[in-house]
Parts: C-alpha cells; structure tokens; sequence
C-alpha cells in the first residue's frame, strides 16, 4: 500500500525538495497565466477539446477499430496488450526479432506505468532515456516526480553531483554545461542504438497518425535513427479527427510548461519503407475505466501536469509522495484506476478538494469529484477513521442547525485565543494536531458574519 502520510512527512523534512518543487510549479502557473493571456479564444478550445474527448469516449471501440485499421494501411504495425506483462513480453519479442541489446527512448509516462526498464535490462537489454529530465531521473534510479518534469525535484546542485559522481562530468553547476554533457553523452548513444521507443501524445483515428510532442528533439532522433520504432501508448491517446489536434496543441503546451506550442511536433502518418514501426496499444486497465461511470472521464486527460502544478499538495510535497508513476491530483485517480484499491486506498485523502485543478484542466476533467467518489469507495471497504464520524457529525450539525452554529463558533472562537500566538493559531491539540503540523491556521473571526450582519442592518 502507498503510505501518502509518511511520503509527505519524510519529504517535508527536506528543505531543499520543498523549494525545488514550488519554485518549479509556480513558475509553470505563471507562464500558464501570461501564455492564455494571449490566446483569446482559450475558453472555446477547451470546450471543443473536452467534445473531442467525449466523443471518443462514447464510442470507443469503433475508434480503436478505425485507428487499428488506418495505422495498418499507413503501414504500421499494431499490436494490442491487455495488461503490463503481456505489453513487456511483446515489446521483448519485438527487440529480440531485431536483435536489439541497446534502445533509445523519448519520455513516455505509459512506459514507466509497465516498467519496462527493469524488464529489458532483466533480458540484457539497455534502454536510455533520452529526454533530459527522465534522463537524470534514470541516473539518480528515481522515478519521475512530475507528468511532465520529470526531474523537477532536483536542484541544479544536486544534478552537478549526481552526474559528476555517476557519470564522470567535471563538476560544474552551470546549466548550459550540465545539458551539454547530457547531450553529449546521449549523441552517441542514439547512433549506436538497435531500436527506438516512444510514446505518443495523440492517436488519430480518422487517418491512423500518431502525434509526437516535445522540446527537446530528443523523440526525433530516438524514433528515427534506429532500424526499429516502437510506440508503447495507452488507448485513451485517440482523439476522433487529423481536425482536432490543432485544437489540443493549442491547450497542451500553454496548460503544461506555459508555452504557446512545443518546439517540436511530430506527425507519423507513414512507416518509411524497409522500417519496421511497431504500435503498442495498452489497455491495462483503462477498459476497466471506460466502464465505470465516474472513472471514466479521468480517460480524457491529455498529460499536461497542470493540475499537478495548481494543486496545494503537489506543490509542498512533489510527485514521490504519491509513491507512483502518475502524481498529482489526476495521478491519484490513475494510481487508484490502474493498480487497485488495496495499493492506493489512502490517496483519495491526499487533496484539498480546492477545484483548482478542475478549472485549470484543459479538457475540464471534474478532478474532485472523482476523488471524493473514490473517497466515499474506500470508506465504504474500509470503514472510517477512528473519531472521523463523530467529527463529521459534529461538523455537519454545526453547519446545519443555526442555533449549534451560533453558539459552536462562538464557543471555539473564544477557545482558539489559548492556541493563538500573534494573529495566527501555531498549534492544535490532539486528533487536530496534524491540521497545523507543517502550518499555520487562520483564527476564526471575533465576530461571526450574522453579528457582523445584524450590525450593519442596525445602522
Ligand atoms: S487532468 Fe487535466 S490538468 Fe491534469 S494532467 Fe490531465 S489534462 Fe492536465
């Protein structure tokens, strides 16, 4: 089982994760802000995104079966995985028919969710990540801690060392330098490679294309250089139409770094001739999804982390406490979908419930509802916490009976002055204490708004 709880608490305590990852997603936020800014019509395209999406959602095996026929005719080769061990055995029996013992792969959040890695390097297979976060993350033997910024935890000190210790750099924190030793090392690498892997950010149903988006041309080269391609994608990437996708670069890029548009985006709608490109469709849960009326919108997701950069938790915490590949407020979702009630039971409890990553999804996903719906799941299996129904109850007749609530806050507004230290409340006893374990709570009011109300009337 993910232990959220004790994530977070060992993550607190480090000063230098803390920053690396606030700094990191407030300054995606506000590019976000400054980029939509100058895109007047974002609103209308989050619409017709989110109605490209449903669509797709509402019939989603005649668009599989058009992608699946298209992308053959394109001379593509399609396969389809029901879960994570038959998509690794199919990717190993690809590699092996080609003889591969070096690949070079572009991010894919799908390829992690199967971890292939170990699988491949189990079977004498060495696979390097090539874009420079999963990259550094592969070095450190972390997981990626962000959708989209793999390695936004880590400071620039800490990748001088870690690439100075484990790959030989002469240490410098210089940026320009650090990334120049990256590509150094990965250049060689992509000339030397058997295969190429990738994911996808699109599929197309309408001509059978796959769409590759990124910054760095790193998925060029991993998906072009060697004799063999293979494409590792979940089947949610569909979207209905070659019309749609200039909808969803207009939102994916601005939502994710803050960009207007990706450096690079690729569009494969042809396998060059004496080259194998192979499509790896994995379901691995995601029918499961389709089927369950509340998970099934989290199936539209386009990736772009933007909610995981508005959300209060992430932003303390970063994506290692979530203790999975997917993080953030749509990850939990994921986590929860993919791997199962018994792995991620607490995560459900790892948010605000804010909305601030509802109106921030590009495509409009009602992220809490759905995590109060797995909430309301998981006490349903599990029971409540000790104490936590009395609580809710005493909550729930302070807010709905005007005479409890008139002398309840009266009464806690009176008491809060013992746990008061200057114009905050620094600490709370016993069940409450974890409520300002990391912060300060803001005391009630002295006077309740119906105070402050019948004042104001009076004069
Ligand atoms: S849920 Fe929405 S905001 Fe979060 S990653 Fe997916 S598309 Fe982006």
């Amino acid at each position: 089982m993910i232990d959220f709880r004790k994530n977070a608490d060992r993550i607190l305590k480090d000063p230098v994760v803390v920053n690396a990852v606030q700094r990191a997603t407030l300054h995606a936020l506000k590019k976000r802000e400054e980029t939509i800014e100058r895109i007047p019509d974002f609103e209308d395209l989050r619409d017709r995104a989110r109605l490209a999406k449903e669509k797709v959602i509402g019939d989603f095996e005649n668009y599989l079966k058009l992608f699946k026929k298209n992308a053959t005719e394109n001379g593509f080769i399609v396969h389809e995985a029901g879960d994570a061990e038959e998509a690794r055995n199919l990717i190993l029996k690809i590699l092996k028919a080609h003889g591969a013992r070096t690949v070079v792969s572009s991010k894919s959040m799908t390829q992690e969710e199967i971890e292939i890695n170990p699988f491949l390097e189990s079977h004498g297979i060495k696979k390097y990540e090539t874009d420079l976060g999963e990259f550094i993350v592969q070095v450190a033997g972390q997981r990626p801690s962000h959708i989209t910024a793999p390695a936004i935890h880590l400071t620039r000190k800490e990748i001088a060392r870690l690439f100075s210790e484990k790959l030989g750099m002469n240490y410098t924190e210089d940026p320009e330098e650090i990334t120049n030793f990256a590509r150094n090392f990965l250049r060689g690498k992509y000339f030397k490679a058997d295969a190429g892997m990738s994911g996808a950010n699109f599929l197309v149903a309408d001509t059978g294309s796959f769409v590759i988006v990124e910054n760095e041309g790193n998925a060029r080269m991993s998906t072009t250089l060697p004799g063999v391609h293979i494409v590792v994608t979940g089947i949610e990437k569909l979207i209905p139409s070659i019309m749609d996708l200039p909808v969803f670069l207009k939102i994916l890029a601005p939502s994710s770094t803050g960009q207007r548009q990706t450096v690079y985006t690729s569009i494969f709608s042809r396998a060059p001739e004496g080259r194998e490109i192979h499509i790896v469709l994995i379901d691995n849960g995601r029918r499961r999804m389709l089927k369950d009326p509340i998970l099934r919108e989290a199936l539209m997701c386009i990736r772009c982390g933007g909610c995981s950069n508005v959300c209060p938790i992430f932003q303390l915490v970063g994506g290692h406490a979530y203790g999975s590949v997917y993080s953030g407020p749509i990850g939990i979702i994921w986590t929860y979908a993919i791997f199962g009630h018994e792995v991620a039971k607490e995560l459900p409890f790892a948010s605000t419930l804010c909305g601030a990553c509802r109106e921030i999804c590009p495509v409009r996903i009602d992220i809490p509802r759905i995590l109060l719906e797995l909430r309301r799941r998981v006490v349903e299996r599990e029971g409540g916490r000790p104490g936590e129904k009395i609580l809710i109850n005493v909550w729930a007749g302070l807010m709905t009976e005007p005479f409890l609530n008139k002398i309840g806050f009266r009464v806690a507004s009176k008491v809060q002055t013992v746990f008061k230290k200057g114009d905050k409340i620094k600490s709370l006893p016993s069940v409450l204490s974890s409520w300002t374990k990391f912060k300060d709570l803001e005391p009630l009011a002295d006077k309740t708004f119906r105070e402050l109300w019948k004042e104001r009337k009076g004069s």
